[in-house]
């Protein structure tokens, strides 16, 4: 049996996505980069890119894993709570 990459794992998860009420609220104008380079190492999503110098962030393949919250200390991510019931992440394995 092939093992599967992290990419295949995720590829299996399905998302109801409320693109209207983003659950993670991000200070997008940020400019520490280290502290920026933290959460674009650790998202295991890669919900948070880099691009020209500026952070930018989607919510929408968010894992609700929290790792982002824990790591900003409040310097980056603003606000983070859980998407209503019913929506974001279905994992479909483990
Ligand atoms: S909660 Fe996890 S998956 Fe979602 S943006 Fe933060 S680090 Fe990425």
């Amino acid at each position: 049996m092939r093992k599967m990459s992290m990419d295949d794992r995720l590829a299996l998860n399905a998302f109801n996505t409320d693109e209207e009420n983003p659950h993670i609220d991000v200070d997008t104008e940020y400019t520490d980069e280290a502290e920026i380079k933290k959460l674009l190492l650790a998202c295991p999503a890669e919900c948070y890119k880099y691009i020209d110098g500026k952070l930018v962030f989607s919510w929408l393949g968010c894992l609700e894993c929290g790792t982002c919250r824990v790591l900003s200390h409040d310097k980056i991510v603003k606000a983070w709570h859980h998407p209503m019931s019913g929506v974001g992440v279905q994992y479909r394995q483990g």
